[in-house]
């Protein structure tokens, strides 16, 4: 199966501001030539994640005009914090993905997930029932796009050697941050700042 886009294409990527993204973006910046379009979720739902995760991203993205090469840069408020219908990110994620790839004729949509993700590990077939749901919605908005995980074999590990520390301490990782005096700060608990701890 193909899990890097064919080069001359133009490419969504999907960029939440975490470690994944930024080294899915990276890789894309530096190892293709495609066209990259990035598109950022601002997902305003109750832990408040978006507070802490949105300005780490826009850093991240800044970071990457500077110093790598120019791309395009989108985004969708999502406010579902009153919301009671349950939707969950993966579904916001593919629907939103396969709208902004046929908008901006994307032959590829790229996403950062892995096979090593602790919320992958705990129920065997989670990862493939994810693919499947974004390759059947993506065919429904644009037939001859693909939906590629470009990063889906990497260690965090190997995902911390990839990123210099300058940009990898830019990245939002935690779940559930805090709030103290009026700034986010990671929890240092959830699996997220667990995983991120382990790397330094
Ligand atoms: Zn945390």
């Amino acid at each position: 199966m193909m899990d890097v886009p064919v080069d001359g294409a133009r490419v969504l990527v999907m960029f939440s501001g975490g470690l994944d993204s930024a080294a899915l973006l990276k890789l894309m910046l530096t190892e293709t030539q495609n066209k990259i379009w990035v598109h950022h979720i601002s997902m305003r739902t109750k832990p408040h994640r978006w507070e802490a995760e949105d300005p780490a991203a826009f850093k991240c993205l800044r970071y990457f005009s500077n110093y790598y090469r120019p791309f395009t840069f989108s985004e969708s408020v999502i406010d579902i914090e009153k919301d009671v219908s349950g939707w969950r990110d993966i579904e916001l994620i593919a629907f939103l993905g396969s709208l902004y790839a046929r908008e901006n004729k994307a032959g590829f949509v790229v996403s950062g997930q892995k096979k090593a993700d602790p919320t992958n590990s705990s129920l065997p077939d989670e990862w493939l029932a994810r693919r499947k749901f974004e390759s059947d919605m993506l065919k429904l908005f644009y037939p001859s796009a693909c939906w590629v995980y470009p990063i889906v074999e990497w260690s965090k590990q190997k995902i911390a050697d990839y990123l210099e520390p300058e940009l990898r301490q830019l990245t939002w990782s935690c779940r559930i941050p805090v709030k103290k005096n009026d700034t986010w700060i990671p929890c240092g608990h959830c699996f997220a700042c667990v995983a991120k701890k382990e790397m330094e």
